[in-house]
C-alpha cells in the first residue's frame, strides 16, 4: 500500500502542496500519496489523530494549526522550538515529532535560486506574525549582518526582538532613512491587495543597490512587489519559499531530496 501523507488546514482546497509532493513523489520514484485534509477549526487535535490511525506518516500542517501543532508534538527540532510552531508532523514515530521548514524554506529559495548571498547583508522583515516568527533563527543561521522586524503592531515586533537576541524591531514611521540589501514581505497584506503602511518618502531609500524585494504571498503580483519594482529593486514572490519547504518536509518523510528547480517552473507556468 502507497504511504499515507497529507497537508492539513482550514481553508485548505487552494494548496498546492498535494501537487508538488505528487510532483517529488513521481521524479524520485517514491510510492507515496498526499492528500488535503481540512480539520475544524476546534478540531485539530482529532484530524491529526484520525489521519494516524488510519495510516498517515505524516503531514503539513498550514494555517491556522501551526502553533497548535507545536503544542500537539510530543518532541520538536530546534528551529520548531525557535519558531513555536510546527509545519511538518512526523507520525510514524512512536512519540509524534514536529519540525519547521519554512524558514529553511525560504533561505535555500533565497540562496540556491535566487542567488543572494545573505552573509553580512541588511534585511528588514516586514510583518510579526507566524511567517516572520519562522523566517528570523534561518535568517540569523545563514549569518545576514543585520536584522530588523517591522510591524503595524510595533508591539508583536517588540516581542519578537525580546525572544531573539539581535533582531530589531522598529515601527512603519521609523524605517524611512534607512536602506536594507532585502526587504522580506511577511504581512498577509497582500492577500487582500494591500500594501504595508511603508512610509512614501523611503521609497528612494529603502532599498539598498541591487537590493531584492521578497513578498512571501506566491502567485500573484501585490503592492509591495509593484512599489518595490517602481523604486528600482529586484522582486520575486513567494513560490519558490513554497517549493523549498516542501523539499525539507520530503527529505525528512523519505529520505531522498527532490530536485526543485523544474517543479518551481512548472508551478509558475501551471
Ligand atoms: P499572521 O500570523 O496572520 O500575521 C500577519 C502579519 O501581517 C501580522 O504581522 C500583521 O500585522 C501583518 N499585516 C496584515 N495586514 C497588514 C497590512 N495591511 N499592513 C501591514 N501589516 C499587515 O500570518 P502569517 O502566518 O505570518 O502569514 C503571513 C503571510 O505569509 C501569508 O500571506 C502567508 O500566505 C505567507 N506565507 C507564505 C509561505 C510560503 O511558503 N511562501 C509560508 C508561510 C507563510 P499586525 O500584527 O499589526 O496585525
Amino acid at each position: 500500500m502507497s504511504a499515507r501523507y497529507a497537508v492539513i488546514g482550514n481553508p485548505v482546497a487552494h494548496s498546492k502542496s498535494p501537487w508538488i509532493h505528487a510532483q517529488f513523489a513521481r521524479a524520485t520514484g517514491q510510492d507515496m500519496v498526499y492528500e488535503a485534509i481540512e480539520a475544524p477549526l476546534d478540531g485539530f487535535a482529532r484530524t491529526v489523530g484520525e489521519f494516524r490511525a488510519a495510516g498517515g506518516r505524516g503531514a503539513n500542517v498550514t494555517l491556522p494549526f501551526k502553533e497548535q501543532a507545536y503544542i500537539y508534538c510530543r518532541a520538536t527540532s530546534e528551529r520548531a522550538n525557535a519558531a513555536r510552531a510546527v509545519n511538518t508532523l512526523v507520525l510514524d514515530r512512536v512519540e509524534t515529532w514536529g519540525d519547521n521548514t519554512d524558514g529553511v524554506g525560504l533561505v535555500r529559495d533565497l540562496e540556491a535560486n535566487l542567488g543572494v548571498a545573505l552573509a553580512d547583508k541588511r534585511v528588514l522583515v516586514l510583518g510579526a506574525g507566524g511567517a516572520a516568527q519562522g523566517v528570523l533563527q534561518p535568517l540569523q543561521a545563514a549569518g545576514v549582518g543585520r536584522l530588523v522586524v517591522v510591524n503595524r503592531t510595533v508591539g508583536r515586533a517588540r516581542e519578537l526582538a525580546a525572544r531573539f537576541p539581535g533582531v530589531e524591531a522598529c515601527s512603519y514611521p521609523d524605517i524611512k532613512a534607512r536602506a536594507f540589501d532585502l526587504v522580506l514581505n511577511a504581512t498577509s497584506a497582500g492577500l487582500r491587495g494591500e500594501l504595508p503602511p511603508l512610509p512614501a518618502e523611503a521609497a528612494s531609500t529603502l532599498f539598498a543597490p541591487g537590493a531584492l524585494a521578497y513578498d512571501m504571498v506566491y502567485g500573484r503580483d501585490t503592492p509591495f512587489l509593484a512599489y518595490a519594482r517602481s523604486a528600482g529593486a529586484r522582486t520575486s514572490d513567494g513560490a519558490g519559499m513554497l517549493v523549498e519547504q516542501a523539499a525539507e518536509s520530503f527529505l525528512i518523510w523519505r529520505g531522498v531530496r527532490p530536485n526543485t528547480r523544474a517543479v518551481l517552473a512548472a508551478l509558475r507556468a501551471h
